[in-house]
């Protein structure tokens, strides 16, 4: 007798993901302020390593990683052996629910957290619970208050995607100490290094048996097309990861950008320069265009509107100045749109649009 061929329960509920975007019909060449890119793109070592690898690629990369590696672990002060490097954060992120959760367990993370989450949770058959916020806040409270026997995996995003608030060590620490010996604690730090002073939790990691850190090339490092993150763990966990993450994962391109990049260390320190102070300008203009913003330790704004219709006419009025930005109501925020920290340029072109658009209203 055969049966209907079924996906996991929930998966068909699963809209797509509706954040590519990178045209603005009409115009060519939009600043595209949507995705947390890097707006100074790549760092020139890096694009001349990818052009180098590009003669070699009849072979198959390497199978361990090894060099990427040894610069990460070199430049983080980290332990190489407890290093994985994946596909994006993205499949580091996927991985560790396709190895620790499964139908009849919970996978936790705050009401605003990264839309993968609850995908991730959805394809390995497990449960998704969602933990209220507190003034656009992961709290800590509320998601120790979710813990439950069949808790799996927590994942928080530190800094939070998008709002673009972080919280500290202490509240990290008191959340790590409240989550049981069998369930992980994912600290994904895809924007980590724009909180200053933060070690994206590496520290927790190193003194713990269920914490995990996740890291990408995608943003600070302007490597979003290659596709490459990593992931700090206690040895047991990478064990695991390594037994279900395929064999290549990573292209030899791939590998040879992050390490150059992650190497580049003049290159991602004029970027956090210009990232602070840009975000900062940022913040301050359109808190006097009267748009509601809270401080951010990300490389992106929140920018809040009086309601959904605003929200809605300020992103279609950006558009027509040829600027693209994040609408975010599919991360429970219809008032507001995410706009990614740009150059000095890309700034001042944004508040000129935005206050021609207050004009407008
Ligand atoms: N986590 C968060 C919070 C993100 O915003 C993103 C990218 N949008 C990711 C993880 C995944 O990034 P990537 O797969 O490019 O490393």
């Amino acid at each position: 007798m055969s049966t209907a061929l079924t996906p996991q329960p929930g998966i068909m509920d699963i809209a797509l993901y509706q954040g590519g975007a990178s045209q603005i019909e009409g115009r060519e060449n939009p600043l595209k302020l949507s995705s947390n890119e890097n707006p100074f793109a790549t760092s020139p070592n890096a694009i001349a390593a990818i052009a180098k690898v590009t003669a070699e690629v009849h072979r198959y990369p390497s199978i361990d990683h090894l060099d990427l590696r040894a610069a990460i672990a070199e430049v983080h002060g980290l332990d190489p052996a407890r290093l994985i490097c994946g596909v994006g954060s993205d499949e580091i992120l996927s991985l560790l629910a396709m190895a620790y959760a499964g139908p009849g367990d919970e996978v936790l993370y705050p009401e605003h957290g990264f839309s993968m989450y609850r995908i991730f949770a959805l394809a390995a058959g497990a449960t998704p619970v969602v933990a209220p916020e507190a003034g656009r806040r992961v709290d800590v409270d509320a998601l120790i208050e979710r813990i439950t026997d069949a808790t799996r995996l927590i994942y928080i995003a530190n800094p939070a995607n998008p709002t673009g608030t972080a919280l500290d060590m202490a509240e990290l620490t008191r959340l790590a100490d409240a989550v049981p010996a069998s369930c992980l604690l994912v600290l994904d730090g895809a924007y980590a290094e724009f909180f200053d002073g933060y070690d994206g939790g590496a520290a927790l990691v190193s003194a713990r048996d269920n914490v995990v850190m996740t890291r990408t090339f995608s943003k600070l490092y302007g490597l979003g097309g290659l596709r490459v993150g990593w992931g700090y763990a206690p040895q047991a966990v990478i064990d695991v990861l390594n037994r279900v993450r395929g064999p290549f994962n990573l292209s030899s391109v791939a590998l040879a950008g992050a390490e150059a990049a992650v190497r580049d260390r003049a290159f991602v320190n004029m970027c956090l320069t210009e990232n602070a102070e840009q975000r900062a300008r940022l913040i301050g203009g359109l808190r006097q265009l009267g748009i509601g913003c809270d401080e951010s330790q990300a490389n992106f704004v929140l920018a809040r509107f009086t309601d959904e219709d605003e929200a809605i006419k300020a992103d279609a009025h950006l558009k027509a100045a040829g600027i693209l930005v994040r609408l975010v109501k599919g991360y429970g925020f219809p008032d507001a749109l995410r706009i990614t920290v740009g150059r000095p340029e890309d700034v001042s072109r944004v508040l000129a649009a935005l206050g021609s658009f207050g004009e407008t209203t």
